[in-house]
């Protein structure tokens, strides 16, 4: 017996923390550097095989709305999947981005949610946010976590597939 699953995810963070890239990088394979707005529509979906389960990720990436802080509820109420996404040369984003878990946990306890470090290519001298600081804040809240690069590709598969993991069975 062939089973299907549905699982929306929503992507979480500052703006220009790369969540279109890693979006566009998980769907496509693809990454443009000076990238913005290429994605065009706000949805992607990827189907992916998870011991005989088609998980298919309806993915919401925001048009730029985070900007004004006006993500409304709605837009992540129901979702059992997120990406909260941070830029690892930024501490102000690793702040916002645990703003965005906090209020997620409020909202739901049921969520998989995933703690993303993004930009980890650029590290080195730039880093601002050490990989400890990510991994602590995840553990304390029962985040998955990962240091990713949209660029390099490195743990973008990873991330989805610990998320489709932890959903397929339920
Ligand atoms: P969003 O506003 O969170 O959707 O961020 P974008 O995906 O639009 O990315 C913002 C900028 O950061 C773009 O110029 C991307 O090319 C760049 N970017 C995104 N992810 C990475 C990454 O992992 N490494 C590097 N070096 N640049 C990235
Ligand atoms: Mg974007």
């Amino acid at each position: 017996v062939s089973r299907s699953k549905q699982i929306k995810l929503v992507l979480l963070g500052e703006s220009g923390v790369g969540k279109s890239s890693i979006a566009l990088r998980y769907v496509r394979g693809e990454f443009n550097e000076h990238g913005e707005a290429t994605i065009g529509a706000a949805f992607l979906t990827k189907t992916i095989n998870v011991n005989g389960c088609a998980i298919k990720f309806d993915i919401w990436d925001t048009a730029g709305q985070e900007r004004y802080h006006s993500l409304a509820p709605m837009y992540y109420r129901g979702a059992p999947a997120a990406v909260v996404v941070y830029d690892v040369c930024s501490m102000n984003s690793f702040n916002r981005a645990t703003l965005w878990v906090k209020e997620l946990l409020q909202q739901t306890s049921q969520m998989v949610i995933v703690l993303a470090g993004n930009k980890a290519d650029m590290a080195g001298e730039n880093r601002g946010v050490t990989k400890e600081e990510g991994k602590d804040f995840a553990d304390e809240h029962g985040l998955i976590f990962a240091e990713t690069s949209a660029k390099t590709g490195m743990n973008v598969e990873d991330i989805f597939q610990s998320v489709a993991v932890k959903l397929a069975s339920d």
